[in-house]
């Protein structure tokens, strides 16, 4: 088990953690609550290495092993269309189209279709990576699931 440091942002292990019992209260006999502090003074919290990055973090600070910078920098377009597969979503389309094309072919389509309009501009191309990092980042957690599992494939 390692900690990090609030203030410093050293990592300690369990063993060099400063434990102090304060006596918070007086009530029914005193209330003792148990702290660990870094050599700093500092306050620490239970951390562990993003699968990404290996930096340490707070556990809180991680979602599905991943830090929000590794997460973010991860939430591409391709990225974001490779988990969007696994996150189907149902929409109503004109019912001839539906009956010329599958649903293999009308996702193909929309994917040129989104080819060319980020090779268009510019600004297109920020609008789309934005849009990945916000579909990605909805579900910061299942995201890094998605990601982890691609990890194991490659
Ligand atoms: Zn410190
Ligand atoms: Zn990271």
């Amino acid at each position: 088990m390692k900690f990090i440091c609030q203030d410093c942002g050293k990592i300690l292990n369990e063993d060099e953690l400063i434990i102090s019992v304060d006596k918070v209260s007086d009530y029914a006999g005193g209330t003792h609550e148990r702290s660990a502090t870094c050599t700093c003074g500092g306050s620490c919290k239970e951390a562990s290495r993003c699968i990404g990055c290996g930096e340490f973090f707070p556990d809180e600070e991680l979602s599905g092993g991943y830090c929000m910078d590794c997460l973010k920098e991860s939430a591409t377009v391709s990225n974001a269309i490779g988990c969007g597969n696994e996150a189907k979503s149902e929409i109503k389309i004109n019912g001839f189209l539906a009956y010329l094309f599958s649903e293999k072919e009308i996702e193909e389509i929309l994917k040129v279709a989104l080819d060319k309009k980020i090779n268009e501009s510019d600004a297109n191309a920020m609008k789309a990576m934005d849009e990945a990092q916000d579909f990605c980042m909805d579900d910061a957690c299942w995201f890094a699931g998605w990601l982890d599992s691609q990890k194991q494939v490659a």
